[in-house]
C-alpha cells in the first residue's frame, strides 16, 4: 500500500516565483496508477530545512518524489541533505559524466569542478537516463522506502517519471491499476446542454469516469478508465468515447491537446482554402492565431486591422454608404468588412470581426455585442450577432473562439 509524498525543492517556490507545476503533474499520474498521495511540501535551498523535510517524509511516507536541487550550482543541496538520512558514499555516473563532458566540448565553454556535480549519484542508486538534460534522475531504496530524485526543469522530470519510475515501479511492486485518460473536446454547445444529453451516460458512469468541464466558450468531456492493464482500460475508454460521440458528436472536433483552431486550420488545409480577416475589437487576434501554427502560409494570406471608422472605410474598403446608414457596427458593416477582406487578400474565405469590446459602450450598444461576417467562396456574406459577456479581453477572446465555431460547422 502506498503512501506517497512530492517535495519540492528550491527557494524559487517559496517566494512565489514559480508554482510547483510538478507537484501537481506528478499527483496526477500517481492518481492515474491508483497510488494515494498524502503530501504535497516544499522547502527552500536550505540543508537543515531539507534534512528535517526529508526526515519527516521518511517517517511517514514509503514512496517520496523529489524534484528540483540535482543542479551543479552550491544552492543545489538535494542529494547532501538527504544523505543525513542514507549515509552512503557517492559514485560517478559515467554516462552522465561524459554527456557533461561532451556537453561543455561541443559548446566550447570551459568546465568548473561543479560541473560534474551533476554526475555524482548514490552509492546504492537505481539510475534514471535524462534525455533531456544533464542530470541523472536516481531511485534509492533505504529502510522500505522508495526515494525518487529527479530534476526541477518540467519536461526532464517528466520523461524520467515515464520512461524510468514508472516501469521501475511496475517492474518491481506490480501496479495494481493501470489507467487511460482522454479529454474529449466540443464546440459549439453549452455545458449544462451538453450534461443534459449525456445524463444517461453521466448517471450511470462507474468505469471510466465521466467528467464534463467548461472553459472559454469549450467544454471538455474526460473520461478516465482503469483497467488490469493498459489494454483494458484503452478498450473500455474507447467503448465509452463511441458511445458518447452517438449522441453529442456534432460538436466534437479532437481529442487532448488539440485546439480548435488547428482543427478549423487543418479543415481548411484539407479542402485547400484560405482565409483572412478584417478585424476591429479583436485587434488581431484571429489572424495571429492561425499565423503562429506552423503551415501558415499556405491557409492564411492576410489580415487586416482597421479600428476605427476610418480605417474601415479608406483602408479597407468598406463602402461609407454602409459605415454612415447602418454604423461600423452593424450586420452590414461585418458583411462588408469581410468582403473586403476576401477580396484585397484574394483568400477563398473572409472572416471579419466588428463589436463592442467594452468596458463602455460604442455607437449606443452594449459592450459584449459583436458582429462576426462571413464570406465563403461566391456565396453571400452572411453574419452572426452575439453577445458576449465579461471583461475586454474575455469579450475578444470569446469572439475568436466563436468564429473559429461557425468556421468549423
Ligand atoms: P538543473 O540541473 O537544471 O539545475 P535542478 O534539479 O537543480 O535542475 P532546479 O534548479 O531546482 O532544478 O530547477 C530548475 C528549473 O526547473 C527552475 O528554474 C524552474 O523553472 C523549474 N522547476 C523547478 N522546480 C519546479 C517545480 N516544483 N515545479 C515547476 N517547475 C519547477
Ligand atoms: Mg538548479
Amino acid at each position: 500500500q502506498w503512501k506517497s509524498e512530492i517535495i519540492g525543492v528550491g527557494t524559487e517556490l517559496l517566494l512565489g516565483q514559480i508554482a510547483n507545476t510538478n507537484a501537481q503533474w506528478i499527483s496526477e499520474q500517481l492518481a492515474f496508477h491508483g497510488i494515494s498521495v498524502y503530501y504535497h511540501t516544499a522547502a527552500g535551498d536550505n540543508q537543515d530545512r531539507l534534512a528535517a523535510l526529508f526526515r519527516t517524509a521518511h517517517d511517514r511516507s514509503n514512496l517520496i518524489i523529489v524534484t528540483g536541487g540535482l543542479g551543479p550550482t552550491e544552492d543545489d543541496l538535494t542529494k547532501e541533505a538527504v544523505n543525513t538520512l542514507f549515509r552512503q558514499p557517492f559514485r560517478t555516473d559515467e554516462t552522465a559524466k561524459e554527456k557533461i563532458e561532451n556537453f561543455y566540448k561541443k559548446n566550447r565553454q570551459s568546465m568548473t569542478s561543479n560541473n560534474y556535480k551533476q554526475a555524482q549519484v548514490f552509492e546504492q542508486a537505481h539510475i534514471l537516463t535524462n534525455e533531456e538534460g544533464m542530470a541523472p534522475g536516481q531511485i534509492v531504496e533505504h529502510e522500505g522506502r522508495v526515494w525518487v530524485f529527479l530534476p526541477g526543469v518540467p519536461v526532464e522530470m517528466k520523461q524520467l517519471m515515464r520512461d524510468g519510475v514508472f516501469p521501475y515501479l511496475r517492474e518491481r511492486y506490480v501496479l495494481s491499476t493501470e489507467i487511460k485518460s482522454e479529454m474529449l473536446r466540443f464546440i459549439g454547445i453549452g455545458e449544462s446542454a451538453l450534461e443534459d444529453l449525456l445524463s444517461e451516460r453521466i448517471s450511470n458512469q462507474t468505469n471510466p469516469t465521466i467528467a464534463p468541464l467548461a472553459s472559454l466558450g469549450e467544454v471538455g468531456v474526460r473520461l478516465t478508465a482503469s483497467g488490469a492493464s493498459l489494454e483494458e482500460a484503452d478498450d473500455l475508454l474507447a467503448k465509452e468515447r463511441e458511445r458518447i460521440l452517438e449522441i453529442v458528436g456534432d460538436y466534437y472536433y479532437g481529442s487532448d491537446d488539440i485546439t480548435i483552431e488547428q482543427k478549423v486550420f487543418e479543415l481548411l488545409k484539407e479542402r485547400g482554402w484560405t482565409i483572412s480577416a478584417a478585424e476591429s475589437l479583436t485587434g488581431g487576434q484571429f489572424i495571429n492565431q492561425m499565423i503562429s501554427l506552423p503551415g501558415a502560409s499556405g491557409v492564411c494570406t492576410g489580415g487586416m486591422v482597421s479600428y476605427t471608422k476610418e480605417a474601415k472605410e479608406k483602408a479597407l474598403g468598406v463602402s461609407p454608404y454602409v459605415t454612415n446608414r447602418y454604423g461600423t457596427i452593424s450586420a452590414e458593416c461585418a458583411e462588408a468588412m469581410a468582403e473586403r477582406a476576401q477580396h484585397i487578400f484574394n483568400s477563398n474565405v473572409g472572416i471579419s470581426f466588428t463589436g463592442v469590446a467594452g468596458p463602455s459602450k460604442s455607437e449606443n450598444q452594449d459592450p459584449g455585442s459583436v458582429y462576426i461576417g462571413v464570406k465563403i467562396g461566391e456565396d453571400r456574406a452572411w453574419h452572426r450577432f452575439i453577445h458576449l459577456q465579461g471583461s475586454r479581453e474575455q469579450v475578444q477572446n470569446k469572439a475568436v473562439k466563436k468564429a473559429y465555431q461557425l468556421l468549423f460547422h
